[in-house]
């Protein structure tokens, strides 16, 4: 039998839970709403471990952890969904007592920023989603005014499958964290230079993936390029069976859009420090000539021209991806 992806990954030393050093940072800086088996100082640490990242943390956060049963078969969208998330349908799990608590404790949250109509409406919705065993990895944002768009708050899942040792859910987690980061996506951010620019959702989604595998690098004590090489190794795979393309869109678009980041690092154009601490894209700030439209060009054409050097020696770029 062939090892599973967590197998292949524990032996490579990547972490599969999430347990991170304790960190500086007072809890206040999170609320926590948390239904799943993880134990709350554990998800707390881990937060704290990200966020002192980050150079300027401006939004608050929320983060709301609850378990879903297994998959239901076959795999599609939540049944009798009334609520404006989507996902897949597992066996709803969660307590009339556990729902009522999470849409409490997210009204709390949201009043004294959001108004009263705003909070009982978000509470709403994801504790209904939450009710109906709706599969979730997600980060939002309250509307309106501005004090409103500064609360956040972070969505995970707990399928059978995650609640184990989950590689997905380590990176995941630090993936969703850094959207809380990140300019709101109702602020569009002008990245490449294109008047309408259909770049800033691949360029966010691949931000997030590239600190979920650096943290996930560092977590484990790893140099990142064994964490990257793990990475394009599976997205290598994908390509080659074709159960994903090289577009920079969906499915994978996050998986993908790391890589090529990683090239523009690669090839001198982008700063990954200002990645790693958000300040790429906060405000929509950052380096305007690292997304020059040749760039993205360069990115898009060649993000996938990678191959493994020698069996275990890691994934290279080419030669033409790196000078072209
Ligand atoms: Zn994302």
């Amino acid at each position: 039998m062939a090892a599973s992806e967590e197998e292949v990954a524990s032996r490579r030393g990547i972490p599969t839970a999430l347990e991170c050093p304790k960190s500086p940072i007072p809890e206040s800086q999170v609320s926590l709403v948390n239904f799943s088996d993880y134990p709350d100082d554990e998800i707390i640490n881990c937060f704290n471990f990200a966020v002192n990242k980050i150079a300027e943390v401006q939004t608050d956060v929320m983060l709301i952890m609850y378990p879903v049963g297994p998959l239901l078969l076959p795999p599609g969208e939540v049944k009798n969904n009334d609520t404006f998330y989507k996902g897949a349908g597992f066996e709803p799990v969660m307590t009339a007592n556990q729902v009522d608590s999470m849409a409490s404790s997210m009204e709390k949250y949201l009043e004294p920023a959001c108004g009263k109509e705003e909070a009982i409406l978000q509470a709403r919705q994801v504790s209904r989603f939450a009710e109906l065993g709706g599969g979730q990895q997600v980060q939002a944002r309250g509307g309106g005014s501005e004090e409103c768009t500064k609360k956040a708050w972070v969505i995970l899942s707990i399928d059978p499958s995650r609640a184990g040792p989950s590689r997905t859910l380590v990176t995941t987690f630090f993936h969703e964290v850094f959207h809380t980061v990140q300019a709101r996506p109702s602020q569009p951010c002008n990245y490449s230079g294109a008047p309408a620019d259909d770049d800033q959702f691949w360029i966010h989604e691949a931000g997030a993936t590239f600190f979920g595998l650096e943290m996930a690098a560092e977590l484990g004590n790893l140099n990142s390029d064994a964490v990257w090489w793990d990475h394009m190794d599976t997205i290598s795979d994908l390509l080659a069976n074709q159960q994903i393309g090289s577009e920079l869109a969906d499915p994978g678009i996050a998986e993908k859009g790391a890589i090529a980041l990683r090239l523009l690092a690669e090839r001198g154009q982008l700063e990954t420090s200002e990645v790693m601490d958000g300040s790429l894209y906060q405000n929509c700030g950052g380096q305007p000539e690292a997304f020059s439209p040749q760039n993205i060009q360069v990115a898009k054409d060649n993000w996938f021209d990678y191959s493994e050097v020698s069996r275990g020696g890691g994934f290279r770029f080419s030669e033409t991806a790196l000078t072209q």
